[in-house]
């Protein structure tokens, strides 16, 4: 509980996602707190089944208001991944709304290991500083990152195939 107390500028009583507690402990402060702006945008969204299709079930995610935009997102239960095309986590490397909302509609309540960045974690961090091996962290969250966009290319794939290539339904 204390370490909790210790995240400054976000009162315990707002961290209401098993995320976002995991996310304190191993996230730097800078990168959890554009990972709450995240998780706080759970709870207004809805998710709505589209299709399943093998191991993948697409659903529909959008913020609970007609005029904002509508996303898919893939989420396959053998791998434990979701994905949304050009979704923030290619970019920046940290789970977007959308996928946290599919996660959670799907009980995986915490943050899994294969979306976990060292380059944003205070253990990675502590090590760039240590040892002076940025290069290193680099290389590794570059091959991540690709190994990791293959794999969501593969799993948007079916849904793109079938549907047009725009973002929005
Ligand atoms: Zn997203």
């Amino acid at each position: 509980m204390r370490d909790f107390t210790s995240t400054e500028g976000i009162p315990i009583m707002r961290m209401t996602f098993l995320y976002e507690k995991q996310a304190t402990k191993l996230y730097t402060h800078d990168v959890f707190r554009k990972f709450v702006e995240e998780t706080q945008k759970i709870p207004p969204m809805v998710a709505e089944f589209i299709e399943v299709e093998g191991s993948n079930t697409t659903y529909r995610v959008y913020k609970y208001d007609v005029n904002r935009p509508q996303y898919k997102v893939v989420f396959n239960e053998l791998e434990i991944t979701a994905a949304r095309t050009y979704c923030l986590y290619e970019h920046d490397g940290i789970l977007c709304a959308h996928v946290l909302k599919v996660f959670y509609y799907n009980s995986v309540m915490l943050i899994l290991k294969h979306y976990i960045m060292t380059r944003w974690t205070k253990e990675g961090n502590k090590e760039m500083v240590s040892d002076g091996d940025g290069v290193q962290i680099k290389a590794d969250y570059k091959e991540f990152q690709t190994a990791r966009y293959d794999d969501l290319s593969r799993a948007a794939f079916k849904v793109v195939s079938n549907r047009s290539n725009s973002e929005t339904l």
